[in-house]
């Protein structure tokens, strides 16, 4: 089947519209992703049909949205391939994940003296709750580094893994050098020393499929915001036998089985991780964002972003001066780039007057720019709905800047 790529442009009305008097181009899918119109239209469905608070009442309304959210819940656990509904908690997104999984995970599990493994190339939701965790737990953080290809290296992974070692917390894919790293490996060397892996998964499951079982990962968290759906939703993965163990993230209604005066049981899974009232609006776009790209395809998502992505490489390549940051042979369909010693702020702005978002800046990884010993870069970070052409206009951007700015 051919990638009707009109066709799918026309599902994403934001695309349609100019912005200085030039059609919109958009490559800041990195920092959140596009919604298709049948996004839009299952949040104005729920609205005009189903509203209601869940899992509370005995009445039509909210039957009817408990049944929808938990359907839901029953389609994301296949889209992930999860063993189990159990493993699916819905949070407000990746960092709300990361940060359940470092704190409970931290609470049982962490003891002064242990050890957690992240690496250098991590976005600050994947690093900063880890760090704060183990100075709380009297914990060492210790940290990967990467070759000069953005990659990680997986022989400093088995020096590091030592019998203190209680998690290992890694990207799926880095939201500033688009690498892929080799997570089944990673989970397969960390598993030898009985060790569970997180991965984040927020630069993963948007580009790629990903089938939890078969990466035999024990956390996998992401949110819906870069994978076509509202912001706001987000999913923790985790299999059962930790969650059962891990104490509650936040403490409320919906999350417990009986209160007494003295003292509280809990719910059973997923419900012990979901306090309070949840985003349903949000997961019934969730929902419809996966039936979107399931429609599609994520085999030929990939396919066609790689396209993309070799198409940019190509050609920003073949431009004097450019520097990339992220140049392994595994990367998901972005580029991290400065021009000459033109500051990346200075280039984003003038890429933003010919009409093309491009992300520019530390991308919430300081601790990776440091490590590069530059400010920043500028990003481009491609989607299926993008296309060559707009790859075109974003390299006569680059030289519109060079000659403004050098
Ligand atoms: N991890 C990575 C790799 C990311 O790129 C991001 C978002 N830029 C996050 C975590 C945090 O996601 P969110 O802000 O949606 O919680």
């Amino acid at each position: 089947m051919s990638f009707d790529i009109q066709k799918i442009r026309a599902d994403f009305p934001i695309l349609q519209q100019q912005i200085y008097k030039r059609p919109l181009i958009y490559f800041d899918n990195a920092a959140s992703t596009q919604k298709p119109r049948q996004v839009i239209d299952a949040i104005s469905h729920y609205y005009e049909h189903d509203n209601c608070n869940i899992h509370r009442g005995v009445h039509y309304l909210s039957v009817k949205a408990t049944e929808a959210y938990e359907e839901a819940r029953k389609e994301i656990r296949q889209f992930i391939n999860a063993a189990s509904t159990h493993e699916i908690i819905f949070t407000k997104g990746a960092t709300e994940s990361l940060n359940l999984v470092a704190f409970s995970f931290g609470e049982k599990y962490i003891k002064p003296g242990d050890e957690v493994i992240t690496s250098i190339m991590e976005h600050h939701s994947n690093f900063v709750p880890w760090q704060q965790m183990c100075i709380e737990r009297g914990a060492t953080l210790r940290i990967l580094g990467v070759n000069e290809h953005g990659e990680l290296d997986l022989e400093e992974l088995r020096l590091f893994l030592n019998e203190k070692t209680r998690l290992v917390a890694i990207t799926h894919v880095s939201n500033v050098l688009g690498t892929v790293n080799p997570v089944k490996e990673i989970v397969a060397m960390a598993h030898l020393h009985g060790v569970p892996v997180l991965l984040d998964g927020a630069q993963g499951v948007s580009h790629l499929p990903v089938d939890v079982q078969d990466l035999d990962c024990d956390f996998y968290c992401f949110s819906g915001h870069k994978l076509y759906a509202p912001m706001g939703t987000g999913v923790m993965y985790g299999k059962e036998k930790y969650l059962e163990e891990m104490p509650p993230y936040q403490l409320g209604g919906e999350m417990i089985k009986d209160v007494y005066t003295d003292h509280t049981t809990f719910n059973e899974l997923p419900f012990k991780f979901e306090a309070g009232t949840p985003n349903v609006e949000g997961v019934m776009g969730l929902q419809a964002a996966i039936h979107y790209l399931q429609d599609i395809g994520m085999e030929r998502i990939a396919v066609y972003e790689e396209r993309l992505l070799n198409y940019a490489t190509e050609k920003l390549s073949a431009m004097e001066g450019i520097r990339f940051f992220g140049t392994s042979t595994h990367k998901a369909s972005l580029i991290s780039f400065l021009i000459g010693d033109i500051h990346p702020y200075d280039a984003g702005m003038i890429i933003d007057k010919m009409g093309i978002a491009v992300r520019t800046g530390h991308h919430c990884a300081m601790p990776l720019m440091d490590y590069l010993k530059i400010p920043g870069t500028v990003r481009a970070s491609f989607a299926f709905y993008n296309t060559i052409e707009e790859i075109d206009q974003l390299v006569a951007a680059i030289v519109k800047a060079r000659e403004m700015l050098s």
